[in-house]
């Protein structure tokens, strides 16, 4: 991996462990066997590189996005770039980027119904994490 291009990718090897995902931010406990789990599996992945850094490729001219499942992708944007979504959770993994205007941020997953852009910031590439709980294959 070509890490000169996308400085980005080193916050990869920065990653905290993640906490403990029994309750929102709020403190209110998260249902088992529903978006809660699915939203545990994301961070869980989010939270282990290893699983995945070798696949991430960076196109200056495009969003890639990456299969790392049935129903789970890495997308990877140039700066400035849009691209359309249909996940229902997501999650960010480096950079800057907002779903529909609201941020995805490190260890937070963001919850959707419907297709949604998403958009990186303008100073670099942003790398998130993307889930589709309908989809069955
Ligand atoms: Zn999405």
């Amino acid at each position: 991996m070509d890490l000169s291009i996308a400085p980005e990718i080193a916050q990869l090897a920065q990653r905290r462990p993640a906490r403990d995902r029994s309750a929102d931010p709020a403190g209110h406990a998260i249902p088992r066997g529903t978006l809660g789990d699915h939203a545990d599996d994301l961070t869980t992945l989010a939270a282990a590189p290893d699983r995945w850094p070798d696949r991430v490729r960076f196109d200056p001219a495009a969003p890639v996005r990456i299969p790392l499942g049935p129903a789970t992708w890495l997308f990877v944007i140039p700066p400035g770039h849009v691209v359309e979504c249909d996940c229902q959770l997501a999650t960010l993994i480096a950079g800057e980027a907002a779903e529909n205007g609201r941020p995805l941020r490190h260890g937070r997953t963001l919850v959707h119904a419907g297709r949604h852009l998403v958009r990186s910031g303008d100073a670099g590439y942003a790398v998130s994490l993307h889930t589709s709980v309908t989809s069955k294959g």
